[in-house]
């Protein structure tokens, strides 16, 4: 390992492997993948920023690694931040013109993390205006491109942590889930994408779309790597009054015995019938997506696993819910955005009061998708359409929650698409809410439950050539099943492969 390819194609594991054994230093390794998004991101726009303290961060822990300081497993290697993040030193957006510039004060949580176990913070990547979408269409700055086909769309909200992996800018990235963001990107990039037990990952310093769905995870090119991150950012933080204090299992050991052990036999999986295409939306279910799936699901069941069909009726109503509870937090959210706190101020020509104000300066900072959706949750807020609207998807939430803890009776795992088509052409939803809306169908259930979801590739769909993805979710605290059966079938289909799927992804630059 040493050429710039080489660097920048190799896992997590093996980068942090390769700089403990002082085989490569850090700021190779991170000037390497420097290099590699100038030469590509002028094309796929996965960073909104590029830090300039990177190589002073990796030259840092390079001394500190020379000295004989025991950093975290890994150390030494270069991670892309989500420009939802808070982070001290680079501005922190949230993809939307009203925070235009803002630096934080201070770093979220799972940034403080992996900063101390001496990762070193490469930029933050472009998302849809504050997690809002499923195309990164929506982004303020400007549409990020797929790796796999520019002329696609790299999935919703997290495009830019997806496509810096896809695009080997990054070794690893931090994305956030609210309703699929890190799973379905990953899903249409051809990457490993999971979105912890709610409260799993400390909230504190992730600009919050909906708090009882938001939740931060890893986003990687293999199940092994993906783990090691939620290692080092996971567990308790007494700054989000959700963080739960449980003591968690190593998720990178549970992975590497997924990897090893061979077979998985006992393990229960359930295929959601309401999340393929033989459930009631199943013509929304691209044929290469089905196919693939269902490959993935016979590679299961010869190693063992047991596969058995669930029903989750209420799922069918899990969009329709999570479109009025998800706006209306959002709504109450992004009120903070007042023109006075943060951010931008625009102020009417020749003056105007408070009120004036705050109404320029949120005409002006947010898009077009960010009002309709303060619009939306404020109306089903509203004294007279509470009960009708708000309550009544609250009370769905809690038949989902119950579908969940059913299926579980008779599945160790519950198993479906991670997105029901491939990377769609950039431009083609973007003036069809409803039609972005669909992309969630299979994901949104896990928020609404709080339960974990990892989503990996099962190969490129005949029809287009692109990657197809397959959602693995259980129960809550759960989130070691998802790293031992994910490494299980990683491992299973790059047999078949001949190694990981993206060595089959095109050349850029
Ligand atoms: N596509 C979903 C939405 O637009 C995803 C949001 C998210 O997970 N941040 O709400």
């Amino acid at each position: 390992m040493s050429t710039a390819s080489e660097l920048t194609r190799a896992s997590a594991a093996d980068l942090a492997a390769a700089i403990a054994a002082r085989e490569v230093s850090s700021a190779e390794v991170t000037r390497a993948h420097l290099e590699r998004i100038g030469a590509v991101d002028g094309d796929v726009h996965a960073f909104l920023h590029v830090s300039e303290a990177a190589i002073a961060t990796a030259e840092e822990v390079d001394r500190r690694l020379a000295a004989g300081e025991r950093l975290g497993p890994l150390a030494g290697v270069p991670v892309a931040i989500k420009d939802v993040l808070c982070t001290i030193y680079m501005p922190s957006t949230a993809g939307s013109r009203i925070l235009e510039g803002w630096v934080p004060p201070y770093d979220a949580t799972p940034v403080a993390r992996l900063r101390a176990a001496g990762l070193v913070p490469l930029g933050k990547t472009n998302m849809d205006e504050f997690a809002m979408g499923s195309s990164t269409e929506y982004s303020a700055y400007g549409a990020t491109r797929n790796p796999w086909d520019l002329t696609r769309i790299p999935g919703g909200s997290g495009g830019g942590s997806a496509a810096a992996l896809a695009a080997f800018e990054a070794p690893l990235a931090l994305g956030s889930d609210t309703g699929g963001s890190i799973r379905q990107p990953a899903a249409v990039t051809g990457t490993v994408g999971v979105k912890p037990t709610y409260g799993g990952v400390s909230r504190y310093g992730a600009i919050a779309l909906a708090s009882s769905l938001d939740q931060v995870g890893p986003v990687s090119r293999s199940v092994l790597d993906a783990a090691l991150l939620h290692d080092v950012i996971g567990g308790h933080d007494p700054r989000d009054s959700t963080s739960l204090r449980d003591a968690w299992p190593s998720f990178a050991d549970a992975a590497r015995r997924g990897a090893e052990e061979g077979t998985l036999r006992g393990l229960r999986v359930g295929v959601v019938r309401e999340l393929t295409a033989d459930g009631p939306t199943g013509d929304g279910f691209q044929a290469g997506v089905t196919q693939r799936f269902r490959e993935a699901l016979g590679i299961l069941a010869d190693a063992g696993a047991e596969i058995v069909e669930v029903d989750a009726p209420s799922f069918d109503y899990g969009i329709a819910a999570y479109y009025l509870i998800l706006p209306a937090e959002a709504s109450s959210n992004l009120a903070k955005f007042d023109s006075v706190r943060f951010g931008l101020r625009v102020t009417p020509p020749g003056g105007g009061t408070v009120e004036q104000v705050m109404a320029a300066t949120r005409e002006a900072g947010f898009g077009p998708e960010v009002k309709r959706r303060v619009i939306l949750g404020t109306y089903a807020l509203s004294a007279g359409y509470y009960d009708a609207y708000y309550g009544s998807a609250q009370k769905v939430r809690t038949l989902i929650q119950r579908d969940f803890a059913a299926a579980f009776e008779t599945a160790d795992v519950l198993v479906s698409p991670a997105a029901p088509t491939t990377a769609f052409p950039l431009g083609a939803k973007v003036d069809d809410p409803l039609a972005m809306y669909l992309n969630d169908l299979t994901t949104i259930p896990a928020n609404l439950a709080g339960v974990p979801g990892i989503a990996l590739p099962v190969g490129l769909a005949p029809e287009d050539g692109l990657p197809v993805g397959i959602q693995f979710m259980a129960p809550a605290r759960a989130d070691d099943r998802l790293y031992h059966v994910g490494a299980a079938l990683e491992r299973l289909l790059q047999e078949r492969w001949g190694g990981p799927l993206h060595a089959q992804a095109p050349a850029l630059g």
